[in-house]
């Protein structure tokens, strides 16, 4: 058996003010083709199965680039067609192949292609032809186009949302891509659109019994998988919206009628998915009331990991004129502050300008006097899915009552070590504020005695509905209520 497996993706806001260039894709993990099976990104987890698979039969993989940014605004075009092409001239040189297995994201939106992976799916298609078995591993918070699936064999999306199972889903695409290839199955894919897009956390009901008892679906009664399309409700893409995603064994009927079922539960609970969004002053006002320590308060709209800049200061604002005392905020991305502290030093004071630098959405600049509590160059978190994600240089800094993990790498806070690699003792704050919209959740959540998800104006509000869309349907729920 020989295999071409590479990633390509980002997850593109269409509202955030910053372009997603070449740069942006050569990060960290650009070339995965080392002999390292551990601190694999978290986008290269096909390419970690693969190889365990090899290992265990002998297969040649062919791997192509690890081209993944971080999320941000749309993709510059020449940047797509540069990598879309590299990645199709790797697959050319590797064929013959009996297999391709791509790890995508499915939410990428590059000038010019509104559908970028879908565009990317259906030249390879063109390129190995329909008797080659085409595979790949999405993100939940994908637009999942009909491009998308009618270009390709089998479709396999993370189930949890914090995202928790990128590689035992790289498992499973793995796993039934080569039950296809050697005939023990017949993938059927069907996919229904619910006229509906929302935010769906797994870490809290409904979603968790609903994808607790889908997973348990798997495997019987010739279901291959299910999987959600969560959507991406900060992309502008004409296929934005939740879609279910039923694979069966050669049996077209009984996944249209499980993608029927499946589909009226979620959209007869969609309300209930989303958690409530309060602002920033009634959530530290809540925070604050609570006889706990160690409560959480995410700041959703400035999350890196959905294309905000990371640099926002709404609630830091709020947390100083307050003058609370006991709380920890980060990661707060400020590259030119962080330079000025390891000129520094630990243990200098300096009157800088933190934060608020990229746009309008990230609210004004604070002028501040900081004292410096502790450095890192190459700082690292715990990242999604057993991975180690990077923080580019730290410094964290006390301003007032609240401690600040300022950093150079725009990322959103995954792991508790974001905070306690520094000293900082969590169990022991009243507050704490990270960057992110969910992910943190999976490492946060036991330590939490309280989560609260906080609404403020950056590029991704829980309140997407009043963003100025302009190819994104606003025909479906909730755009118009009624729907
Ligand atoms: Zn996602």
């Amino acid at each position: 058996m020989r295999v071409f497996t590479a990633t390509l993706g980002t997850e593109t806001n269409s509202f955030a003010p910053m372009p997603t260039g070449l740069a942006d894709f050569q990060g960290p993990g650009y070339d995965p083709a080392t002999t390292a099976t551990e601190n694999l990104h978290a986008f290269a987890q096909v390419c970690r199965a693969l190889r365990e698979r090899a290992a265990e039969t002998g297969w040649t993989v062919i791997e192509g680039k690890l081209a993944f940014a971080g999320p941000s605004g749309t993709t510059v075009r020449a940047a797509y067609e540069a990598l879309r092409d590299q990645l199709l001239a790797d697959l050319t040189a590797a064929l013959p192949v009996d297999m391709v297995l791509l790890q995508i994201h499915g939410a990428m939106i590059a000038d010019g292609y509104p559908d970028a992976e879908g565009d990317l799916l259906a030249r390879v298609r063109a390129i190995v032809g329909p008797g080659v078995f085409l595979g790949a591993e999405l993100d939940p918070h994908c637009h999942l186009s009909p491009l998308k699936v009618a270009s390709t064999d089998l479709l396999v999306l993370f189930k949890e949302y914090p995202h928790t199972d990128i590689y035992a889903r790289a498992k499973d695409l793995v796993r039934l891509s080569e039950a296809a290839v050697a005939g023990r199955v017949k993938p059927v894919m069907r996919v229904r659109d619910l006229g509906m897009v929302t935010v769906i956390h797994t870490s809290r009901e409904p979603a968790r019994a609903l994808i607790d008892r889908l997973s348990a679906m798997e495997g019987h009664d010739g279901v291959l998988s299910i999987s959600i399309a969560h959507g991406f409700p900060w992309g502008d893409s004409p296929d934005l919206g939740t879609r279910v995603l039923v694979v069966t064994d050669g049996d077209a009927t009984k996944a249209d009628a499980l993608c029927q079922t499946i589909g009226d539960e979620i959209y007869a609970r969609r309300a209930a998915f989303a958690p409530a969004y309060p602002g920033p002053d009634d959530a530290i006002t809540r925070g604050l009331a609570s006889n706990h320590l160690a409560v959480v308060l995410a700041d959703s709209a400035d999350n890196p990991g959905g294309g905000a800049a990371g640099d926002s200061t709404f609630i830091l604002e709020r947390l100083l004129a307050r003058k609370v005392d006991n709380a920890v905020l980060g990661p707060l991305w400020d590259p030119v502050a962080v330079g000025f502290c390891m000129q520094a030093g630990v243990g200098a004071t300096l009157e800088l300008r933190v934060g608020g630098k990229v746009s309008r959405f990230s609210g004004h600049p604070l002028d501040v006097r900081l004292e410096v509590l502790a450095l890192k160059k190459n700082a690292t978190q715990d990242g999604l899915s057993g991975t180690t994600a990077p923080l580019g240089d730290v410094a964290v800094v006390k301003i007032e009552g609240v401690t600040v993990v300022l950093n150079t790498y725009r990322t959103q806070g995954f792991g508790t070590n974001l905070f306690t690699q520094f000293g900082i003792d969590l169990s022991a704050t009243k507050l704490i504020v990270v960057k992110s919209s969910q992910h943190f959740h999976a490492k946060f959540g036991p330590i939490a005695s309280e989560v609260i998800y906080v609404e403020t104006p950056g590029v991704m509000p829980a309140n997407f509905t009043g963003l100025p869309f302009k190819r994104a349907r606003t025909t479906i729920w909730p755009f118009a209520r009624g729907a």
